[in-house]
C-alpha cells in the first residue's frame, strides 16, 4: 500500500482538529500508511524545500501563514488566486499548488436568498468569505479597524450607522475576536434588529461565542463556524484524491 503523509502548518498549533479528522478519515477507509501530522513553523521561507524534504503529498495551512505562503508556491488554483489565499497545497512531481478551500465551504454553507452583508475582518478568511459572496452576487463590505488600507472596507462606526437598517441582513465575523481563550471578547456590540439578522461566526471555539450568544438573545439567527470547518477539510481532501470541487454559483 502507498505511503502517504499529510500535515497542517500554522505557527502555534497546540490541540488541532485537523489531525484528528484526517486520522479518523484514514482510519475509515482503511489508509493505514497514511499520516497527518502538525508542523508549527517559525516562518515559511524555504517552504518547498522543507516539503519536499519532508516527504509530504500535501498539506493544510493556517494562521497566519495563509498569505504568506503564496509567494513560495509554484501554481494557484483559479479559487485560490482570487481569493488571494491559501488554506490547501498539493504537491504533484515536485510542483507546490495552492488552493482555496475555506471560500466553496462558506459558500456551501450559506442559505440562499438577497441580503446585503458585513464582513468583519481583512485576513484570509474574511477574503474567502468575500469571494463566495461574489460568487452569489451578494454585495459586501468589509469592516476593519484601518478602513483606509482596504479596498471596499469601512470602519466598525460606520458599519453601526449603515447596516442595522437594511432588511436582509448577514453580518460575519472573520476576525479572531472571540476565539479561546479571549471567549469574554466580541468584535460588535449588537441592537434590536429590525428586519431578517443572520449573524455567522466563523469561530468554532467556542460555541456558541459571546457574538452569537447576544444575537440569538437578540432574536436574530446564528450560525458558528463548525460546518465550515468540516467542509473545508472534506474539500482538501477531496483535492488530494483529485477530485473536482468547483464552486457554485
Ligand atoms: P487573521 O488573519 O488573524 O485576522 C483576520 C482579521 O481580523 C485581520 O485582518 C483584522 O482585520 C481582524 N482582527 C485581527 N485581530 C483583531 C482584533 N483584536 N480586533 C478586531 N479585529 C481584529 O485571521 P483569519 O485567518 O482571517 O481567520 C479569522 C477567523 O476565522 C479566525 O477565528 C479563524 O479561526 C476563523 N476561521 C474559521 C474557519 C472555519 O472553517 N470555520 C476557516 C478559516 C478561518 P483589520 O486589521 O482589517 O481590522
Amino acid at each position: 500500500m502507498e505511503i502517504k503523509h499529510f500535515g497542517l502548518i500554522g505557527c502555534r498549533l497546540g490541540h488541532s482538529f485537523s489531525q484528528e479528522w484526517f486520522s479518523r478519515k484514514f482510519a475509515e477507509l482503511g489508509l493505514k500508511k497514511y499520516s497527518y501530522e502538525l508542523f508549527e513553523l517559525p516562518s515559511v521561507d524555504g517552504l518547498k524545500e522543507w516539503a519536499l524534504r519532508m516527504g509530504l503529498s500535501g498539506f493544510n495551512v493556517t494562521v497566519p501563514y495563509k498569505l504568506a505562503v503564496i509567494p513560495q508556491l509554484d501554481e494557484l488554483d483559479e479559487v485560490a488566486a482570487s481569493v488571494g489565499a491559501v488554506n490547501c497545497v498539493t504537491i504533484e512531481n515536485e510542483r507546490l499548488i495552492g488552493h482555496n478551500t475555506d471560500a466553496p465551504a462558506f459558500q456551501q454553507t450559506l442559505d440562499e436568498g438577497e441580503r446585503k452583508a458585513f464582513v468583519m475582518g481583512t485576513g484570509g478568511a474574511a477574503r474567502a468569505v468575500a469571494y463566495a459572496l461574489e460568487q452569489r452576487n451578494i454585495d459586501y463590505k468589509f469592516v476593519s479597524r484601518t478602513p483606509e488600507k482596504h479596498p471596499r472596507a469601512i470602519s466598525y462606526d460606520e458599519m453601526r450607522q449603515e447596516a442595522w437598517k437594511h432588511p436582509r441582513l448577514l453580518i460575519v465575523n472573520a476576525t479572531p475576536v472571540g476565539m479561546y481563550p479571549e471567549v469574554d471578547s466580541t468584535p460588535l456590540g449588537l441592537q434590536a434588529p429590525e428586519g431578517d439578522v443572520l449573524v455567522y461566526d466563523l469561530i468554532y471555539n467556542p460555541s456558541p461565542t459571546r457574538l452569537l450568544r447576544e444575537a440569538a438573545a437578540l432574536g436574530m439567527r446564528t450560525k458558528d463556524g463548525l460546518e465550515m470547518l468540516h467542509l473545508q477539510a472534506d474539500l482538501s481532501w477531496k483535492i488530494w484524491e483529485n477530485k473536482e470541487i468547483g464552486i457554485k454559483n
